[in-house]
Parts: structure tokens; sequence; C-alpha cells
């Protein structure tokens, strides 16, 4: 999961954050308890997030916490990634 999470407190409700989202990883939900009223942005497939950041820069309340780490959904890179230099894989070359 690269999103982290909304923060309730800071999120107004105003979903230019479900906007933003291409992977539809997010929707507004109601507040809870409900007669605190309202809506809320909410996670709804964490799995579909790849990290790309635009639902943190646009959000207008900074609500929103994104992994640091790029995931890439398995299947995007046609051949298999050269291993990082520090791998133990790599020194025993
Ligand atoms: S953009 Fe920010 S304030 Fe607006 S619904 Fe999304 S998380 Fe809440
Ligand atoms: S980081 Fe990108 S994919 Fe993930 S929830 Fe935000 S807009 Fe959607």
């Amino acid at each position: 999961m690269s999103i982290q999470g909304i923060d309730p407190e800071r999120c107004n409700g105003c979903g230019i954050c479900i906007e933003s989202c291409p992977a539809d990883v997010l929707y507004l939900g109601e507040r809870r308890p409900p007669w605190a009223g309202g809506w809320v942005a909410q996670i709804r497939y964490p799995g579909d997030c790849h990290s790309c950041l635009l639902c943190k820069m646009d959000c207008p309340q900074d609500a929103i916490q994104v992994s640091a780490y790029l995931e890439v959904p398995q299947g995007w890179f046609p051949y298999p990634l050269p291993p990082s230099p520090s791998s133990p894989r790599a020194e025993s070359r």
C-alpha cells in the first residue's frame, strides 16, 4: 500500500482528491459518527494506489499521507529490474 491515510480532522470533504486520482482509490464517505455531519475522503482500494502523489498535491488541506516509496504494479515492466548495487546478488558477481 502506498497511500497511508487521510486525516479526518484536516479533510473538509471538498472531493478534489477523488477527481484527481487516476486509479479510483478514494471516495467520499459520510463522516462518522453520523452526527458529526458532512463528508470525508476515505480510502477504498489501497492496493490500486501507485504513489503518483496527485491527490496529495491537489489537496488544499494537506490531509493526505502517501508513502515516499514508489510502488510499481506488477507487469508494468516487461523485463526484470537489475539488482541494486548493495544487494548480495550483485556483490557475488
Ligand atoms: S482534497 Fe483533501 S480536503 Fe478535499 S476531500 Fe480530499 S482529502 Fe479532503
Ligand atoms: S497517490 Fe495517486 S494513485 Fe494513490 S491515491 Fe493518490 S492520486 Fe490515487
